[in-house]
């Protein structure tokens, strides 16, 4: 390619929202335009790095012999009713009618669609498995479209869906993913960890999320220091927890006047305990598929946290919010004073708190907390897992301390079992001539998102710096001066040879001074530069190594071998 003809529109302005290094990058680089919010146009170098990933994803999945279809953008929601899910995928969901008011959605993942594809195509036992996918373009209306590429709402997205006979054959083909998805992100050249994850909206019995480990990233992870444990923080378990002191105090039981101590700060300050010891009551009004709501209080050890996530799933609730005073109040609910034995509500108490006594908590009475307090025996149906895993935690695997870190999800595998193919009536003859759902897995990479995730692993003050396997062009030949005859006709020369030879290379033939084309090297991210200047007279070129910027200087009779193994 020759840069006098390609279109790099480089800027030195970045977009007044950017607070990211790959959104600005990707922007100043000449990659990508933004169209609205969340909308993204891929100019021609960040088409190449696209289509670059997408090669690799395509090439590892034929590999693992998953078969490449296109589905339809455009999804009738009878089958989403179909499934359930046009209840209930919220507003993220882009629902519209045509000109006859029929009605559609975007597509945000495929499943209906697959499923509809393969029941009554797919009949007998003997036809599975079978692994389909496509590498498609997707909308989601996100409720808080940012980071650029990171987090869109028209994005590019792999998803695979495979279909099974048994639960044994589903376990046998996420293995495979989980292998296939990571020998993708070696390839890509990054730093990402496996972790156990929510199973979400989409549903199902198991799910694992490949994150890349950034410090911009959105999801925190727990992970072992001394085991390969690592989890979303949504999923992510511990040891029980030992007590802060050597032996358990211990209270006689009863009410205590505790005015105006309404916070565990002013509690543990009041009874001059550690939090440890305290019941936090945190309350909440959940939100349910069929649209009703009711409050829910969560009782934690003081010192813990509600993780949002799963207190979601203990209810098994759509979406959780705040409850607010009024409402308590009006189911006679004193705020600041609240405990287990409270009245009138559902209520979900950390497993931690299991059997536990000589506890503190509030007594459902104003300005009363509850001293004393003992779980052993009470509430076997109320317990659940609700608490934020929290670094220095101890690893339930192998006793290791769990410390928490930044990632960004780019690849997502769940087991979704009959999840759709049951109410969607998707059904093959078994060996013995019965019909059965299909049993399915469901597997998403993020392929615009990684466009971005790569930048955001690997640049530096100056711009982008490509990783091998997806830099737009692994050299860029820099005539310094384009009016010096022999530099071009050199640069020219080397450029055809590399070129025959089946390198990606561009020349930087632009009628522009050295410092400028340098500068445009450095923010497009190429990952080497050959300079062609003033010491060709000399015999000389110069190769820079972008990730390090160290310049290399090399006799012109070698530089064609040097290059061929370079790049
Ligand atoms: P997130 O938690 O980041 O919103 P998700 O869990 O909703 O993602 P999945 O349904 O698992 O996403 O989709 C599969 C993959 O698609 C994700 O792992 C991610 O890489 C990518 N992806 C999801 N949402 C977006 C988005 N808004 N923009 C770009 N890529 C996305
Ligand atoms: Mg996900």
């Amino acid at each position: 390619m020759r840069f006098s003809k390609f279109f790099v529109p480089t800027t030195k302005n970045a977009p007044n929202d950017a607070v990211l290094p790959s959104h600005k990058l990707l922007i100043q680089g000449g990659f990508i335009t933004q169209v609205g919010s969340g909308i993204y146009n891929f100019l021609p170098l960040g088409k190449i790095v696209l289509d670059k990933i997408r090669n690799i994803v395509k090439e590892e999945l034929d590999n693992a012999s998953c078969q490449e279809v296109q589905l339809g953008f455009v999804t009738p929601s009878e089958l989403w009713k179909e499934s359930g899910r046009f209840a209930k995928y919220g507003k993220e969901l882009l629902r519209f009618k045509d000109r006859k008011e029929n009605e559609f959605v975007l597509s945000p993942t495929a499943e209906e669609m697959m499923v509809d594809l393969v029941r009554n195509r797919v009949k007998s036992y003997k036809q599975l498995p079978l692994h389909l996918y496509q590498i498609n373009t997707k909308f989601r209306d996100e409720a808080r479209p940012r980071f650029g590429l990171l987090r869109g709402r028209e994005f590019l997205m792999e998803d695979g869906y495979s279909f099974h006979d048994s639960f044994e054959d589903l376990d046998r083909e996420f293995d495979l993913m989980e292998e296939t998805y990571s020998k993708i992100f070696k390839r890509l050249g990054l730093d990402f960890r496996v972790v156990d994850a929510d199973s979400g909206a989409i549903g199902g019995t198991g799910s694992k999320e490949f994150m890349v480990l950034a410090d911009n990233g959105e999801d925190d992870i727990i992970v072992c220091d001394s085991c390969q444990n690592a989890a979303n923080i949504e999923v992510a378990k511990r040891k029980k927890r030992v007590s802060p002191y050597d032996e358990e105090p211990v209270m006689q039981p009863g009410e205590f006047y505790t005015p105006d101590t309404k916070t565990i700060e002013s509690l543990a300050e009041f009874f001059m305990i550690e939090p440890y010891y305290l019941i936090k009551a945190v309350a909440k009004k959940a939100i349910y598929e069929n649209g009703e709501s009711e409050v829910v209080i969560y009782f934690l050890r003081g010192d813990d946290s509600l993780e949002e996530t799963k207190a979601l799933n203990a209810v098994n609730a759509l979406e959780i919010e705040d409850a607010s005073e009024e409402e308590l109040e009006k189911l006679g609910i004193t705020p600041g004073f609240i405990g287990p034995d409270v009245k009138n509500v559902k209520i979900v108490i950390d497993e931690e708190l299991k059997e536990q006594e000589n506890l503190i908590c509030g007594a459902n009475k104003k300005d009363y907390h509850f001293v004393g307090y003992s779980l052993k025996d009470k509430f076997s149906d109320n317990y659940a897992d609700i608490a934020e895993v929290r670094e220095g935690d101890i690893c339930p695997h192998c006793g290791g301390v769990l410390s928490q870190t930044k990632g960004i999800e780019v690849g997502h595998i769940f087991k979704l079992g009959d999840r759709y193919s049951k109410p969607m009536k998707a059904e093959f003859l078994d060996q013995n001539g019965k019909s059965k759902p299909f049993i399915m897995g469901t597997y998403g990479i993020g392929v615009s998102r990684l466009v971005a995730v790569i930048i955001e692993q690997s640049h530096d003050e100056k711009g982008c710096v490509w990783t091998k396997q997806s830099a737009p062009f692994m050299l860029d030949i820099i005539v310094s001066n384009i009016k010096n005859e022999e530099e071009l006709k050199f640069a020219d020369k080397i450029y055809d040879k590399l070129l025959s030879m089946g390198k990606e290379v561009i020349i930087d033939d632009r009628k522009e001074r050295f410092g400028f084309k340098m500068k445009d090297f450095e923010l497009i991210g190429f990952p080497y530069a050959l300079i062609v200047g003033k010491s060709l007279k000399e015999g000389k070129v110069e190769v820079v190594d972008r990730k390090t910027l160290e310049k290399t200087t090399v006799d012109i009779d070698k530089i064609e071998e040097y290059l061929k193994e370079l790049i």
